[in-house]
Formats: C-alpha cells, sequence, structure tokens
C-alpha cells in the first residue's frame, strides 16, 4: 500500500509499505479521506517534539471497513466508518478525574501507521470506544469528527450556553467549527477575531454578527 511519510521538517515521500497487521478485535479499515490539521502543517514545516520520523502523519480519518480480525464485533466489512487516532487508557490519573485529553497513555494505542495512508490498522479498543457508522455522510465530511469533537469538548469546558456572548480569536478551521457550533448553541453575540480579511469573510457568512481586523481597526 501506499503511505505518505514524513522523514523531517519538509520531507515528505510517498512509499509503499506492507499492509498493516489486524489484531483479534480489531480491522482493516480503506482510508477514503484524511483531514490536514494544522498540527501535520506544523509538523511538517518545523517538525514536532512527540512525533519522531519516519513517521505517517494524518489523524482526521474516515473510511470503510475492509477486512476484521478475529472476533471484532459491531462492525461490518463494507461500514462506512470514522475512527479516533487514538484512545485514552480509562486508569490513569487524569482518565479516572474525566481528563481524558489528558491520559498519560493517550499515544500508547493509536491507528497503524497514520491517516495519510492507504489503509489503516485499528485495534480493538479503538474499535470498541473510538469508531462510529457514517454510512450516509461523505468521507470528505466525515474525517472532521476529530476536530468536531475536540470544539464540542472546548465549547462544553468553556460552559458556553444559550445567551452568552462569545469572542473567538482566530477564524481558521477550529474558529470556524467553534462558530458554527455556537450558533446551534442559540449564543447571543458571535464577535471573530482574525488577521486574516479573506477568513473574517468565511465566519461573516458562517453567520458572526462581528468581524473584527485588529491590523486594521
Ligand atoms: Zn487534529
Ligand atoms: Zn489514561
Amino acid at each position: 500500500m501506499l503511505c505518505a511519510v514524513y522523514h523531517g521538517p519538509r520531507k515528505i515521500r510517498v512509499e509503499e509499505r506492507p499492509e498493516p497487521i489486524i489484531e483479534p478485535g480489531g480491522m482493516l479499515i480503506r482510508v477514503l479521506a484524511c483531514g490536514v490539521c494544522s498540527t501535520d502543517v506544523k509538523t511538517l514545516l518545523r517538525g514536532h517534539p512527540l512525533i519522531k520520523p519516519p513517521a505517517v502523519l494524518g489523524h482526521e480519518v474516515a473510511g470503510v471497513v475492509t477486512r476484521l480480525g478475529e472476533s471484532t464485533k459491531g462492525f461490518k466489512v463494507g461500514d462506512y466508518v470514522s475512527v479516533s487516532p487514538y484512545i485514552s487508557c480509562g486508569s490513569c490519573y487524569y482518565c479516572l478525574r474525566g481528563e481524558e485529553t489528558l491520559c498519560e497513555n493517550l499515544f500508547k494505542v493509536r491507528i497503524e501507521p497514520g491517516g495519510f495512508s492507504e489503509y489503516i490498522s485499528v485495534p480493538r479498543k479503538i474499535v470498541e470506544k473510538g469508531c462510529v457508522k457514517i454510512n450516509g455522510i461523505e468521507p470528505e465530511y466525515a474525517c472532521l469528527t476529530e476536530p468536531v469533537a475536540c470544539c464540542i469538548h472546548s465549547l462544553a469546558k468553556s460552559n458556553i450556553g444559550q445567551g452568552d456572548s462569545l469572542v473567538i480569536i482566530g477564524s481558521g478551521i477550529m474558529g470556524l467549527i467553534h462558530l458554527q457550533l455556537a450558533k446551534r448553541l442559540k449564543t447571543s453575540k458571535i464577535i471573530v477575531v482574525d488577521l486574516r480579511e479573506d477568513r473574517l469573510k468565511v465566519a461573516l457568512n458562517l453567520g458572526a454578527d462581528i468581524a473584527v481586523n485588529p491590523s486594521t481597526e
């Protein structure tokens, strides 16, 4: 199978690799869409302390189940799924406090080799807790499950709700997802701040009440 392999800052090559092995309870997914996260871009441009090359980046994955491991439950070949790239352990200090995103073992159970690959192997724990069926949703949209989940988590943490006004600093992808989710929460005024006019325009089109460019006003 082909993968885009990161070999260090500004070095990425498409290479042939053997298909990953599926563990019992796991499954093999053919990747149909993988979002390009800012983390991927930043890693590619200047490296990342936790991502050692060679590595296959990409963690916003949607695809189709092509093979099941021994005794895998809950999915069948042909199911369209959105896949969490890794999963919290459920038993460390942070997991026990409900702070799963700070899990000490967060990257131990993960998809192999990474989303910028033709196929990924999904381990049992992620099959059980980190895969959702997306039958009927275009993979190009479904692969945004992970960033949307991050933004839902962020809004829940900030306790934003009906009638609150909200300032969103930055109207890149995450800012724009926050904006669209906040509208659904029936917030009152949403103010979006960005240095880029093109992005502010998108924010206004998506329902921001006020767009502020601090470099000009
Ligand atoms: Zn991401
Ligand atoms: Zn944990």
